[in-house]
C-alpha cells in the first residue's frame, strides 16, 4: 500500500472527525482568501507554510509557478485565474516561487532540456526573466544569479497576471491585491516583493504595519 493511500485511511479515522464541522461547512461552498499560484515541487506544502485550513486558498500549481500572459488560447491557468478572480472574487493573488526550483534551473540551462520538449516550451514564459539575469547578473556567482532569477521570475509572472482581463478589471476597481513571494525550502523563510523598495523583504517586515494594525484592532475588540 503506498504511503499516500495509507494516509487517506488515517485522515478518515483521525483527522476528519476532529474537523467534521469545518468540512460540513465547506460542502456548502467556498470563499477563499487568495488565489495561490506556486510550483508543483513536492517540497512546497502550501497549507503548512501559510497555516491555512481547507477552503482558504484556491491553489494553482505548475512547473515554475508560471502565469502565461493572456491570449485567446484557453489554458488551465487562464481558466483557473478567470474563475478565481471573476467568480470567486478572491481579494488576493499570490505568486510564490521557491529556492532549488528545477524549472528555474532548466530555464537558466535550456540546453539540458532536449529530451523534455514540453518543459522547454513551457519555460519560454520565463525568458524575459532569464534575459534580465544575463544583463544584470554578470560578475555574480551562480548562486546569486539563481536567486536573481527566482525573484525576476516572480516579478515577471505578476506582470503576466496583469494582462488577464478580469485581473486588470479588479485591479482598476482597487479590490484585488497582488503578492510576489519566494519560499526558502531549507530555512522556511518567506520573502515578499516590496514594490516601493523594489526588493524582497521577509514577510514579517513587508506586512509589519498591517500586522500591527491587526494587533491593535484585535486589542480593541477584546
Ligand atoms: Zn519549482
Amino acid at each position: 500500500m503506498p504511503n499516500f493511500a495509507a494516509g487517506v485511511v488515517r485522515f478518515q479515522n483521525e483527522v476528519y472527525p476532529q474537523k467534521k464541522a469545518l468540512f460540513e461547512k465547506l460542502s456548502l461552498g467556498q470563499s477563499p482568501e487568495a488565489l495561490f499560484i506556486t510550483c508543483s515541487d513536492s517540497r512546497i506544502e502550501t497549507a503548512m507554510i501559510t497555516q491555512t485550513d481547507p477552503g482558504e486558498l484556491f491553489i494553482c500549481r505548475n512547473a515554475g509557478n508560471i502565469v502565461p500572459p493572456h491570449t485567446n488560447h484557453t489554458g488551465a491557468m487562464t481558466a483557473s485565474i478567470e474563475f478565481a478572480v471573476a467568480a470567486l472574487q478572491v481579494p488576493h493573488i499570490v505568486v510564490c516561487g521557491h529556492t532549488e526550483c528545477g524549472a528555474m534551473k532548466g530555464a537558466m540551462n535550456p540546453e539540458g532540456l532536449d529530451e523534455l520538449p514540453h518543459v522547454r516550451e513551457w519555460l519560454s514564459y520565463v525568458e524575459a526573466a532569464v534575459e534580465i539575469v544575463k544583463e544584470t547578473g554578470a560578475g555574480k556567482s551562480e548562486e546569486e544569479r539563481m536567486q536573481l532569477l527566482l525573484e525576476q521570475n516572480v516579478i515577471l509572472q505578476l506582470q503576466h497576471l496583469r494582462t488577464h482581463p478580469k485581473v486588470a478589471a479588479r485591479l482598476a476597481k482597487g479590490d484585488l491585491r497582488l503578492h510576489g513571494w519566494i519560499y526558502d525550502i531549507k530555512t522556511g523563510e518567506v520573502n515578499a516583493y516590496d514594490e516601493v523598495q523594489e526588493k524582497f523583504l521577509p514577510v514579517s517586515e513587508h506586512y509589519a504595519s498591517e500586522m500591527a494594525r491587526l494587533a491593535t484592532s484585535e486589542g480593541c475588540a477584546a
